[in-house]
């Protein structure tokens, strides 16, 4: 299959408009926090705060582990004034414009957290024991390959299928998505979509799900995309975008042939009655082959089951045939690493993991090697002095 030109990668819609009174936001005075120093080594034996409850522009964990390196004297202070220090920090190494945008998006949530009342208050914080059916839950707690592969198919290279969500819990999340979108209807709300292809669905992080999906990457996808995916960061996920997306004849009918903005993708159908809207995989590529042709070995077509993830790299190609009768709604966690990302702008070779950069590879390699017998050739063929 050729592909034409038209993939597009999927990303995250812009920031929020802003829901403030149109002056802005002034970014805070930095000016006497310029001094606050961090120290060389990390003081082991500190035991560091909890951030998960606060809802803050870079993550709980990331608070959690620079306290180690806060001077002894800020260790004694409350979380407050620990949390202010090291925010000042953090917040020089971030361009401006960034740090607008991070603060009126979590403005943006703030303001829907603050005003919309969950429905099922047992889904925000992780009851791993309620949300992921037995097998999963051992393979996890096992934390080896084999468990690992004995509860995944593997039906094309780098697409892995596994039961992972029970029943009740995905019957849960969908009246919770229901009740949100609900609200949103009644106030009026103007909530960002999940991303630039997308017109149905909600951003689950915006809601109040934002550190039970976090721990969700951390303690159940990272150890997985660790042994799967380590070419791409799978051991260094360390931040996601979580959302639903809905599909049907009255919602989004199918999704175009993209990549998603993103390391690892956990792809998992929460349900309802439906029928179409199989995944469509078409091989992993790097930005430079993302519209090369497609080899036989990598197409592949999924149906959904209820219930059943999929997981694969943010680069693998894919998309979402038309879904012609019911309603389907899937859970959707782009895992991301930092480290990765930072490692890619380093990095020109791209063959442990795009499909493309891997066929040329081994034609350079078969090429040298029929041009080190052909020189061999011809010198014996060399009469001798
Ligand atoms: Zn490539």
């Amino acid at each position: 299959m050729s592909v034409d030109g038209s993939l597009e990668r999927r990303k995250q819609p812009p920031p929020a408009p802003s829901t403030g009174n149109g002056n802005g936001v002034v970014p805070p005075n930095l000016g006497h926090y310029s001094a606050n120093r961090l120290r060389l080594n990390p003081n082991k034996d500190h035991k560091p705060d909890s951030y998960e409850d606060l809802q803050l522009e870079f993550s709980p964990f990331l608070f959690s582990s620079l306290e180690q390196y806060l001077p002894p004297s800020m260790l004694r202070v409350s979380r407050d004034i620990k949390l202010q220090y090291m925010k000042h920090i953090l917040l020089r190494y971030s361009p401006e414009g960034e740090r607008l945008r991070v603060q009126r998006h979590r403005e943006y949530r703030q303001k829907i957290i603050a005003n919309y009342k969950p429905l099922h208050k047992e889904l925000f914080t992780m009851h791993a024991e309620n949300f992921f059916v037995p097998s999963f839950l051992k393979a996890i707690k096992d934390d080896k390959e084999g468990g690992f592969r004995s509860i995944m198919f593997q039906p094309s290279p780098g697409v892995y299928t596994f039961e992972m969500l029970q029943p009740n819990f995905c019957e849960m999340l969908l009246s919770e998505v229901e009740s949100f979108e609900r609200w949103v209807h009644h106030t009026k709300y103007r909530i960002m979509r999940p991303n630039t292809m997308n017109k149905y669905g909600a951003v689950l992080d915006d809601f109040g799900l934002e550190t039970m999906l976090n721990k969700l990457m951390l303690d159940f996808i990272r150890p997985i995309s660790e042994v799967f995916f380590p070419e791409v960061g799978g051991a260094t996920l360390d931040s996601h975008h979580g959302f639903v997306v809905e599909y049907g004849t009255d919602r989004d009918v199918e999704l175009g042939f993209h990549v998603d903005d993103s390391e690892v993708t956990l792809n998992v159908c929460l349900g309802k009655q439906f029928s179409g809207g199989e995944l469509f995989f078409r091989g992993v590529r790097c930005d430079k082959h993302v519209n090369t042709e497609t080899q036989s070995e990598e197409m592949l077509d999924y149906s959904h089951v209820p219930g059943r993830a999929v997981l694969h790299r943010g680069r693998h190609r894919h998309g979402a045939r038309a879904t012609t009768s019911g309603r389907r709604v899937n859970l959707l966690m782009w895992c991301r690493s930092a480290v990765f990302r930072e490692l890619r702008k380093y990095q020109k070779d791209c063959s442990s993991w795009c499909g493309e950069c891997q066929r040329e590879k081994k034609e350079r390699q078969r090429q040298a090697v029929a041009a080190t017998k052909m020189e061999l050739l011809k010198r014996d063929g060399k009469p001798t002095a």
